[in-house]
């Protein structure tokens, strides 16, 4: 900031209308620029005891005292929206990292389950109970085993095998049957 902003700037910071962006660099300049702070002791004294005497207020034992104190606020409260500001890029700072890890959490993730999902489509279907659970028929049972077991087929003969329908079949008996049959007994 140059001397002309700084004098320039005095009667907005007399009247505490000094935008943040600029107090910090006109409290530094009046720390360090001779000329402007005597500048602004005068103009301070001259507008504050005006003022305070126009109010019917005091006037105070030391302007110089007052003006310090006023300095010291313009520039606490930029530090305070300063201190905000950085915590508060601080808080997205760390949530960005956090959802940063939570995301590449679950991309690790969702590549592990497809590539296991690649081993079991290549380990064939016995594999994929997990996922089918009791709708994939399972078979645990040795065909070529259960064959050995089954005894080899009977041979029987034809009158065997009419017998056997005869047995199951049983001749209706008809009235013919019978009325020749009681004829017979006589
Ligand atoms: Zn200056």
């Amino acid at each position: 900031m140059t001397c002309l902003e700084a004098q320039s700037n005095i009667m907005t910071f007399i009247d505490r209308k000094l935008p943040d962006d600029k107090a910090e660099d006109f409290v530094n300049h009046m720390m360090h620029c001779k000329s402007c702070r005597e500048e602004l002791e005068i103009y301070y004294t001259l507008i504050v005891g005006m003022r305070k005497l126009d109010g019917g207020e005091e006037l105070p034992k030391s302007f110089k005292t007052e003006l310090d104190a006023d300095l010291k606020r313009a520039i606490g409260r930029v530090r305070k929206v300063k201190r905000f500001k950085v915590s508060t890029f601080g808080v997205f700072f760390v949530a960005a990292i956090i959802g940063l890890i939570f995301y590449y959490g679950n991309i690790l993730t969702r590549v592990y389950d497809h590539e296991q999902f690649l081993i079991k489509e290549a380990q064939g279907p016995s594999y994929f109970f997990d996922f089918f659970g009791e709708n994939i028929d399972l078979c645990d049972t040795d065909f070529i085993e259960d064959a050995k077991k089954v005894p080899p087929p009977v041979e029987i003969t034809n009158y065997e095998r009419i017998h056997k329908y005869v047995l199951k079949h049983p001749r209706p008996v008809t009235e013919e049957q019978t009325t020749t049959e009681e004829e017979a007994h006589e």
